[in-house]
């Protein structure tokens, strides 16, 4: 890194833009969040990939999170806080990140509520996945065929899909009293979804890094 290179980064600090990702599992939250953070240049954070990751490497984390993760039940928050305030902690989310998967109770929008507040930012905006629920579980079980995740039972699907309206949906609720939300179908090919987030943000003012 050049020493102009530091001098932009520093700059947008202040003006980072800081996104969350939401919608029920299998709504394709973890593909967009991908193309999102390679337009607008900030990190995707995934806390469903981070733990995937600790479970795959047998860390002492995965090794207490596996058996929730097969369930379909989410891991408690006091882990998942942690692990979100270590990641956010690291340099290159210092100007900006797009969380997916996170917050996802009450408890945990109190937490990164605080923990952006205790550094000075806010959230700029909240992209909200909107998917038919069959269409959903048909994704869940090509996927779990395609990728043989463990966490993909059917019964865990379905499971997990009940846990995100209980617990999730009425966060979608809180942001939306913030005037944070935007709501994308997101039904499609996944570069009509693309589109739409892209148009979505630009009404915001938020517009890609990345030259097209
Ligand atoms: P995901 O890939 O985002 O669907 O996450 C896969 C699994 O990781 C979830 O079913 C939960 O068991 C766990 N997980 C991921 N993010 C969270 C979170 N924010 N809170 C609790 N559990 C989580």
């Amino acid at each position: 890194m050049t020493d102009g290179d530091t001098a932009t980064a520093a700059a947008s600090n202040s003006a980072g833009t800081r996104l969350l990702i939401v919608g029920p599992p299998g709504a394709g939250k973890g593909t967009q969040a991908v193309q999102i953070a390679e337009s607008y240049g900030i990190p995707a954070i995934s806390t469903g990939d981070i733990f995937r990751a600790n479970v795959k490497n047998e860390t002492p984390l995965g090794l207490k999170v596996k058996a929730i993760m097969d369930a379909g039940d989410y891991v408690p928050d006091s882990l998942t806080n942690e692990l979100v305030s270590d990641r956010l902690a690291q340099p290159d989310a210092a100007g900006g990140f797009l969380l997916d998967g996170y917050p996802r109770t009450a408890d945990q929008v109190v937490f990164l509520d605080e923990l952006l507040a205790a550094r000075g930012e806010a959230l700029t905006a909240v992209v909200q996945l909107v998917a038919d629920r069959d269409e959903i579980v048909e994704r869940l079980r090509k996927r779990a065929v395609d990728q043989g995740r463990s966490d993909d039972t059917e019964e865990a699907i379905r499971h997990r899909q009940d846990v995100y309206l209980r617990e999730t949906g009425p966060l979608i609720d809180t942001y939306a009293e913030r005037g944070l939300v935007l709501p994308v179908d997101g039904l499609g090919s996944i570069d009509e979804v693309a589109a739409r987030i892209d148009e979505a943000l630009a009404s915001r003012g938020i517009r890609p890094t990345a030259s097209a």
